[in-house]
């Protein structure tokens, strides 16, 4: 700091000191080349001196006093007394005093007093200053009206001549604390935010990923205590993350500057010596520096383990879910409220020989026969919302487009405020069962149908014999119709018992109450035996023995000769035109001695080759009602055959005729060739 002085009448006095004496010695003061002439004041305030010994007054003078105006920062020089002496443009204009308020005032007096601040009075004490200078003094200067200030005061102690005075700087810094405590209240929030977050927060620095920042939870996640800031990451916090590349996703976002996302990903950490998983949502964002470079990763993460086990579970009891569905032989879906469907098992691919896509890209409905969709339409467009579950019998198209009936429920199962959340649907196929339904109410129209026949009949003859002999009349008895009457009545009852013991044969087989008495008997003799009686009954047919291998089964003599007589009575049955009937008896390539009856009728259509041997299976249509039957024979004939472990056969077109093969073991060492 330099001084300011002027030389009046010889003596040396300071400026802004109100013109104090400041040297006694004239001569000396003289004796410098300073001009005497510098007596009014207007002179003086135009001399600056820098150096009492300084050469050029007019020159310095006019520098210092630029210089110290020019400078920012305000200047005051106090005497001891703390009476201001000397006060610089920037101190003027910052307090707003002009220098005549200023100059010779004491400190304490100045402007309205608000200098008056007694530890800052008490502390500008030279010998206090000289020993050790205030630096940086904080006060808070009233500006009245404009608010406040605060001021950072620099106090030091100068030589001026055999005087000591005091210069204090003064700086303004009401904005730098305001700053300071703007720069204070934003680390604030950031710490409070990072570090009460839940969250899981840290800031790595630099490709080596020196954790910076972390919070309490991720340090409690990390599980290797407070101790982690300041070291790397991957190398020495979590060294098991680099091998599950946790460190090359860190390099990757820290060299390319692009974050990273993860939802539910499976880490396994060390935590507290043990490796445990964990599952985590968490982003890898880049940090950038005030010019924009990439110096370091922010890590914000969640643990969601709890969250991710329960997704796995439920993707784990989906998948258990589907694999049962898709093990039912039921048709089973889900579908949301509004109808959609949303999931098909494997049965209904199966069914319908579309993909899920395709299933799932349809309207359901399409699957239904036109004559059932208003049950459905009924039920799913009724308001009611108590109504009870779906129920229904209806008919779905298969892959094949035929329409096969199914017992269709659907449950809707609500949420806990009771709004529906969706449909679980089960189809049963009970097409089988429908058929047999069907077919039981046929068989029983038909059982009524084909007693009344015979019983008709039989009271019809009974009935014309007692007119006959009721008339009173001598009667010749051979001119009575008594044989063919007789005839008829015989072979209507007949009719009748073959009827009621096929129906107890059926009652008995579905008990497994059929019982065989076996025997080892030649199957030629029963043939010829049982064509025999036929040819007696059915005259207009020829029944012939074309192949006659001699050979003895081990069986039940009158089962099979019931198999035999309703395979030939359904050979004349079902030739309307052709009675010829042809019969073979001879051993097969595999050695099975079989029987076989061939017909020239009406044939049979392949699709029905296996279903005529079910119970009550009559091949439908108009030959339904022209040939009487109940659909037993040929079932019971099969029980029979396979009870013997043989095996009964059809082959037949349509239009061809038929031929049913029997096939039974041949009983050893019994064998005949000829006959
Ligand atoms: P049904 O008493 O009706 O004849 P079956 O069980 O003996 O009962 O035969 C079942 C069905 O098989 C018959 O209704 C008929 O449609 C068919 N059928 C059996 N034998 C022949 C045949 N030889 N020719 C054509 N159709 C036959």
């Amino acid at each position: 700091m330099k001084l300011f002085f002027k030389i009046v009448d010889g003596y040396l006095y300071g400026i802004a000191n109100g013109g104090k004496k400041l040297m006694e010695d004239k001569e000396l003061a003289k004796s410098r080349e300073y001009k005497n002439d510098l007596n009014s004041p207007k002179d003086m305030e135009n001399q600056v001196i820098t150096d009492l010994r300084g050469k050029d007054w007019e020159r310095d003078n006019s520098l210092l006093s630029s210089i110290l105006n020019n400078i920012g920062g305000a200047f005051i020089l106090l005497d001891q007394d703390l009476n201001i002496i000397l006060a610089n443009k920037a101190f003027y204009n910052n307090f707003q005093l002009s220098e005549k308020e200023t100059i010779n005032k004491y400190l304490d007096q100045l402007g309205n007093g608000q200098w008056n601040i007694p530890h800052l009075l008490t502390q500008l004490q030279i010998s206090n200053i000289e020993k050790d200078p205030m630096r940086d003094f904080e006060i808070t200067y009233d500006m009245g009206n404009s608010g406040s200030q605060t001021l950072c005061i620099d106090a030091k102690v100068i030589n001026a001549g055999k005087e000591k005075c005091i210069l204090l700087e003064i700086e303004d810094i009401t904005e730098k604390v305001r700053a300071d405590k703007d720069l204070k209240e934003s680390i604030h929030r950031f710490n409070e935010f990072i570090y009460s977050s839940p969250s899981l927060i840290a800031i790595l620095g630099g490709r080596d990923l020196i954790v910076q920042v972390a919070n309490e939870s991720m340090i409690e996640t990390w599980g290797k205590g407070t101790g982690v800031i300041g070291k790397p990451l991957i190398r020495e916090v979590l060294p098991e993350m680099a091998e599950q590349g946790m460190e090359d996703i860190f390099h990757e976002v820290y060299d390319t500057g692009l974050p990273f996302h993860a939802h539910e990903m499976p880490l396994y950490h060390s935590r507290n010596g043990k490796l445990e998983l964990g599952y985590f949502d968490f982003i890898y964002q880049p940090q950038r520096n005030m010019k924009g470079e990439i110096d370091g990763v922010a890590v914000i993460a969640t643990e969601v383990t709890e969250k991710a086990e329960l997704h796995q579970k439920i993707k784990e009891d989906e998948r258990k879910f589907r694999q049962l569905a898709d093990l039912i032989p039921d048709k089973i879906s889900t579908g949301t409220p509004d109808g959609n469907v949303t999931y098909y098992n494997q049965s209904w691919l199966d069914y319908t020989g579309l993909t899920a896509e395709d299933l799932l890209g349809r309207w359901w409905t399409t699957l239904v026969h036109p004559e059932d969709i208003l049950k459905v339409e009924e039920y799913f467009l009724d308001p009611n919302e108590h109504k009870s579950d779906f129920d229904k019998e209806l008919r779905l198209l298969n892959k094949n487009g035929e329409y096969r009936w199914h017992l269709t429920r659907a449950v809707h199962i609500k949420d806990n405020y009771g709004n529906l959340k969706f449909w679980v649907g089960a189809s049963t196929e009970i097409h089988k069962f429908k058929e047999e339904e069907k077919r039981k109410e046929d068989f029983l129209k038909m059982v009524s149908h084909e007693l009344k026949t015979p019983v008709t009949s039989i009271k019809g003859y009974i009935q014309l014999l007692m007119s006959i002999v009721d008339s009173g009349k001598n009667l010749d008895l051979n001119s009575l119709p008594l044989k063919s009457s007789l005839k008829r009545i015989d072979s209507q009852i007949s009719r009748l018992t073959r009827l009621i013991s096929e129906m107890l044969d059926l009652t008995r087989v579905e008990e497994a109450r059929l019982e065989l008495q076996k025997e080892n008997f030649y199957i030629n003799d029963l043939v010829e035996e049982c064509v025999n009686d036929l040819e007696y009954s059915f005259t207009s047919s020829k029944i012939t023995i074309v192949e006659n291998e001699r050979f003895q089964v081990y069986g039940d003599r009158d089962r099979l000769g019931q198999v035999l007589i309703n395979s030939i009575t359904n050979a004349i049955k079902y030739s309307p035109d052709n009675k010829n009937i042809e019969v073979r008896i001879y051993q097969d390539k595999e050695g099975m001695g079989s029987v076989s009856i061939k017909d020239r009728g009406i044939g049979i259509a392949k699709k029905d080759h296996k279903k005529i041997f079910e119970r009550f299976y009559r091949v439908s249509g108009q030959m339904e009602d022209t040939y009487s039957g109940f659909g037993i024979g040929l079932f019971l004939a099969k029980e029979i055959i396979e009870r013997h472990n043989g095996l009964i056969r059809v082959n037949s077109k349509i239009g061809e005729g038929s031929e049913f093969i029997f096939s039974l073991p041949v009983s050893s060492g019994n064998n005949v060739n000829s006959h």
